[in-house]
């Protein structure tokens, strides 16, 4: 038989699984990327991700290449519609079947049930794997039989189930061989990032190395700081973080892999590898609220709250949330921590955890701004923006989604400062117009003497923002906005 291997979010010849099936079960495997247009459409033109895309695409075409052992081999490029280009090229090619990794976000699903339903009218199968999780969909049930909702006891229930067969590679190197020839017609190459109708971001001057080699550099830097993960975490100006989101977003790295050996670190004692461990399990608790839960992202893309009582808050609009809302995306609050974090965003595409958190609680919490607004601008700027994990962590900020604590806990921007950027390192780094101030004058400026100021060569309203909203004031105004929903926890 003769299959087609169909690439998506799984940018990788290792361990991928639906590649090792393909290979498995096929004499011969041709294997295809669409940059489809359908989703290129919706994307700002200069975009660090289809240039990571472009650049992992191009990667993966020479590994496929040289495992081939030809000039023939490698990766068909098309730049079209999915929906129509995949089950059109497994007709042209004649085979029997096409392969590919499950990928549930809502388009997706719908675009694959859309390709399912075209090939099979010509009697071609699409077959499609588990591999951007452990454990997915309905894999891990609550003793009732329900999915979970709450992460801990999901957590526990998935360190309980797991084995060392869950993280095993699916290997493909016995049958690279079956690797097909690429038709004439189809030997065109991975188009440069103009054709495609996009330019070049500052991805390389970022450090940010795509494709597999990128991921296993990235990994190879890690590793030896995983063990002190638990204690720099928090810290954005402290390297503490893997920065492997994008990789894990594009498959460019086996979340197998990955969990893996944080496994057997954490078995072994290391409590850091436990701690990052549970952050990879994090990703798969939000990807099977997204399969789950579907309401979260919403009919059309409009996102709904995972608890409905959420829904009915009222958020501010009008000419004023506007202002506020840009104040927020620009980073000119007044808030140094937050508007340094959305400076982190807007010039990287990188956003650290902790900060995360900070900015979406500010928005929804201290200038009562719709998370779904954050929820969008964090889609549009994040490198490694991935729908559940996003959704979930705005779900979390806003307090409507699969989080324990009630709605009144309301991040102090100010405290998370002191306790998280001590000494400015952070503010600093991102607002050199603030670097001469210290202390309590650097994360509230506001509260700074007229000398610390004049010192420092600080005017507020000219080199930096007054703050835009009284944290206590607001804080008051956000119970209030709350108090709508009836059952708080
Ligand atoms: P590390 O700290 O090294 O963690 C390793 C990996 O674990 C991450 O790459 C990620 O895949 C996963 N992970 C870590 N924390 C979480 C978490 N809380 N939820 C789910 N997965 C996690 N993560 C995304 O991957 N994409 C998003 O679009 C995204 N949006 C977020 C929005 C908000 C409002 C918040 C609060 C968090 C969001 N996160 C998102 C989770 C987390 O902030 C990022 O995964 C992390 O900061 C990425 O940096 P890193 O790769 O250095 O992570």
């Amino acid at each position: 038989a003769a299959g087609v291997m169909w690439f998506r979010r799984d940018l990788r010849v290792h361990d991928n699984h639906a590649l090792s099936r393909a290979l498995a079960s096929c004499a011969v495997v041709h294997c295809v990327f669409v940059f489809d247009t359908n989703i290129l459409a919706g994307l700002p033109r200069a975009d660090r991700r289809v240039e990571f895309i472009r650049e992992s695409v191009d990667e993966l075409d020479a590994s496929l290449r040289e495992l081939s052992g030809g000039a023939e081999g490698g990766l068909i490029v098309l730049h079209a519609g999915a929906k129509d280009a995949v089950p059109a090229l497994a007709r042209q090619l004649g085979v029997d079947a096409v392969f590919a990794n499950h990928d549930d976000e809502p388009a997706s699903l719908a675009r694959d049930a859309a390709v399912r339903t075209a090939l099979a009218a010509q009697r071609i199968g699409l077959h499609t794997f588990k591999d951007h999780v452990v454990f997915e969909r309905k894999e891990l049930l609550t003793q009732a039989g329900a999915p979970y909702s709450v992460f801990t006891p999901y957590r526990n229930a998935w360190l309980a189930k797991v084995t060392a067969g869950d993280l095993a590679a699916h290997r493909m190197e016995a049958h690279a061989s079956r690797l097909a020839a690429r038709p004439p017609a189809t030997r065109a190459g991975v188009p440069p990032l103009t054709d495609l109708g996009f330019q070049r971001t500052n991805l390389g001057a970022l450090g940010i190395a795509p494709g597999e080699r990128g991921a296993q550099r990235l990994f190879a830097v890690f590793e030896p700081r995983m063990s002190a993960y638990g204690r720099t975490r928090d810290f954005p100006s402290v390297k503490g973080p893997s920065y492997l989101g994008i990789h894990l977003r594009f498959g460019t790295i086996s979340i197998r892999a990955l969990a893996r050996r944080a496994h057997a670190a954490a078995l072994a004692g290391d409590e850091g590898a436990a701690t990052w461990l549970s952050e990879l399990i994090w990703r798969d608790f939000y990807a099977q609220v997204l399969a789950n839960f579907p309401h979260v992202a919403g009919p059309g893309g409009e996102s709904r709250s995972f608890k409905p009582a959420y829904d009915a808050i009222e958020w501010e609009d009008g000419v004023a949330a506007e202002g506020l809302l840009a104040a927020w995306c620009e980073g000119r609050t007044g808030y140094p921590l937050v508007d340094a974090a959305m400076a982190q965003i807007n010039s990287t595409g990188y956003m650290h955890n902790r900060l995360r958190m900070v900015v979406a609680s500010f928005l929804c919490k201290d200038l009562g701004i719709d998370w779904r607004r954050g929820e969008r601008y964090f889609a549009l700027h994040l490198n490694d923006y991935e729908l559940a994990s996003n959704n979930g962590g705005w779900q979390w900020a806003s307090s409507s989604g699969c989080d324990a604590q009630p709605y009144f806990r309301i991040f102090n921007p100010l405290s998370q400062s002191r306790k998280f950027d001590p000494e400015g390192r952070f503010i600093r780094r991102y607002l050199p117009q603030l670097a001469a101030l210290s202390g309590d004058a650097l994360h509230a400026p506001w509260t700074a003497s007229a000398a610390e100021l004049s010192q420092a060569g600080v005017v507020l309203g000219r080199d930096y923002p007054h703050p835009i909203v009284d944290h206590d004031a607001a804080r008051t105004r956000t119970l209030e906005r709350y108090a709508v929903v009836k059952t708080p926890a």
